[in-house]
């Protein structure tokens, strides 16, 4: 008898945790693969990065329009694009980005805010005048400061307003050395900049804004700093090698495969390895981010508010220049920051970022959704997918089907991880799988379910929670009584960004490398929110930058340190590599006064 009691209990046990195990696999037959569509000449490493990731590639004969979950494209998508996007889908471009990538464009939108907010604020970017409109204003420039007594005439970079990669640009000093044939900008020429053993170098940072409304942007702590592969030599400005640190330019150059003392071979470092190189100078280099991050954030509100657009993110690349008195200078904003694979620096720090950006695209609402879409789909009565699930399963034993089921669906994802016929079938299969051709994608199935789960809910449609979570009676089958229940409210089409993390839509401060640097602190969310009131955010930013200013009798004493330090840390540089900065380490730390006192003019 007790026998036959404990047999009978492990009976149950067994058949709820069968139950529980079919549950769950039914859960996962209705997971597909997430689908990414690249355009003609999206970068390799996207698809190697969402491959690892277990994506599959959009096929346009196979797929619906709307079934796919990332486009991502080297050039701008066309409005109908923007219109069409469907609430698990993202795009990489956001309308009118262009407005900071293109040379001028950028030149004019900070001219705008330096006189509506003073170039204090905004004396980051060197002057730049645009070719030929403002001719007459560079003459008066130019001459002024040829006219100045005790001042050496300063250098001039002329740069196509948009070309890439370092092409048609030109150094000059002399006025009558200025050439060009197309649309261009003039823009001081930083002469100082910082050396590492002579070498020029720039920084690559990767800004991403997942929403420009309201605008929340996150920089990635990882990045590239590019190096000029000839020492910096102002005798000599047409060494392009010397002067321009694009590694497009600079791979072509005789010493790119050398070993150049301090640097290395190659021309790149991760950030990591600059600021641990600063660091051992005993370089605070805290402020110098903070900095870089103000820029970030001052120059995307000159374009702010970009024209509303759902489900948007831009990956940014921004180029800043430090000088050597440690002041971060933005060169340009780059539209679609190379992702090609030169080096192993190039993977270790373009491979984490876009594995990075995936997450900060936060798809693990669109998985739900689409577990909810078939639960919704079955509790509507249409069952292909679920009648396609259980072929071949005879109908009397429910709890031991349930487990051949899952023997069926777990070992098919970790088998094939990525099967891609499993998209064809099911759902979509009930609509048709004929791409349209029309710029809006045709409806089907497919996409009126995900439409219909993703309206917006007016506030009197709006039910508590617990109600919310109520599935409709599903006929027959008690499984299907435990599936997800299809949660409208939570898919909107809503300019909010797809990421926020509590209910007071508070953007998540950290997500993999990528870190928020806008909103900063409450005051700058809520003037974000509901159109950006640039005013009241640049407000914040001035107090946060007065914060950062030391009192008269600090700035004196960091004065000295700053300058001799900084000096010394640039001369020194240029002696010391391997051991010998190991060497200086010590010193640093043996000599507290001299080398920890640091601050940034
Ligand atoms: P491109 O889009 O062609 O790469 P950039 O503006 O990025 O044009 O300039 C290319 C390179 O030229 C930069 O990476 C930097 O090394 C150098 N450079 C550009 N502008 C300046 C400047 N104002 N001062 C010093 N160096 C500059």
């Amino acid at each position: 008898m007790l026998h036959l009691k404990s047999f009978c209990l492990c009976d149950a046990t067994l058949a709820t945790k069968m139950e529980m195990m079919a549950d769950d696999c039914e859960t996962r037959n209705i997971l597909r693969p997430l689908v990414f569509r690249l355009h003609e000449n999206a970068p390799a490493i996207v698809r190697e990065v969402l491959l690892e990731r277990g994506w599959t590639e959009f096929d346009k004969k196979e797929q619906d329009e709307a079934d796919w979950n990332l486009y991502w494209r080297n050039s701008p998508f066309q409005l109908a694009d923007h219109h069409s996007v469907k609430p698990w889908q993202r795009l990489n471009h956001y309308p009118e980005a262009v407005r900071i990538t293109r040379k001028d464009y950028l030149a004019r939108h900070l001219k705008r805010m330096k006189g509506a907010y003073g170039s204090s604020l905004y004396e980051f970017s060197p002057v730049a005048f645009i070719m030929p409109n403002d001719y007459v204003k560079f003459l008066a420039e130019y001459s002024k400061e040829r006219q100045s007594v005790g001042r050496r005439p300063g250098f001039w970079i002329c740069k196509p307003v948009d070309l890439s990669r370092g092409r048609g640009i030109l150094i000059f000093r002399d006025i009558k050395d200025l050439k060009y044939d197309c649309s261009v900008i003039v823009q001081k020429y930083i002469s100082n900049p910082l050396l590492i053993s002579g070498y020029k170098l720039d920084l690559r940072l990767y800004v991403c804004v997942t929403s420009f409304c309201p605008l929340t942007i996150y920089t990635h702590e990882e990045g590239l700093v590019r190096f000029a592969t000839e020492k910096f030599d102002l005798d000599s400005l047409d060494n392009v090698y010397a002067h321009l640190t694009n590694t497009s330019i600079n791979r072509y150059g005789l010493s790119y495969r050398k070993y150049k003392e301090g640097i290395g071979c190659g021309c790149k470092w991760t950030f990591s390895k600059f600021r641990s190189y600063l660091r051992i100078f005993g370089v605070d280099d805290r402020l110098l981010w903070q900095k870089i991050h103000h820029i970030v954030i001052l120059t995307l509100l000159a374009v702010t508010p970009l024209p509303a657009a759902p489900n948007c993110f831009e990956l940014f690349g921004f180029d800043i220049l430090i000088d050597d008195k440690f002041k971060p200078w933005l060169l340009e904003v780059n539209y679609n920051p190379a992702l090609r694979l030169d080096c192993s620096t190039d993977d270790t720090v373009k491979r984490k970022l876009l594995h990075d950006v995936v997450e900060l695209l936060n798809y693990k609402q669109s998985d739900a959704y689409r577990r909810n879409q078939a639960a919704g789909i079955k509790a509507g009565g249409r069952r292909e997918s679920w009648s396609r699930a259980a072929k071949g399963v005879t109908r009397e034993a429910p709890g031991l089907l349930a487990c051949q089921k899952v023997v069926k669906c777990v070992s098919a994802p970790s088998l094939h991880p990525a099967p891609q016929p499993s998209r064809g079938s099911g759902c979509k299969g009930a609509a048709g799988t004929k791409k349209s051709s029309s710029p809006h994608p045709k409806k089907t199935l497919t996409s009126e379910l995900r439409e219909r789960m993703n309206t917006p809910r007016t506030a009197s449609q709006a039910r508590p929670e617990a109600k919310k979570k109520q599935l409709p009676v599903a006929p027959h089958k008690s499984a299907q009584l435990r599936l997800p229940t299809p949660d409208f409210s939570s898919y909107k089409l809503t300019p909010h960004p797809y990421f926020l993390s509590d209910k007071d839509q508070r953007p998540i401060p950290r997500v993999g490398g990528f870190v928020l640097i806008f909103p900063f602190n409450e005051a700058a969310l809520q003037a974000s929110r509901d159109g950006t009131d640039v005013k009241s955010i640049i407000k914040e930013i001035n107090k946060s930058l007065s914060r950062q200013l030391p009192s008269k009798k600090q700035k004196t004493k960091k004065r000295v340190g700053s300058a001799t330090s900084w000096r010394k840390l640039s001369s020194t540089v240029t002696e010391h590599t391997g051991r010998q900065m190991q060497r200086q380490h010590k010193l640093t730390r043996e000599n507290p006064i001299c080398w920890t006192q640091r601050t940034f003019s």
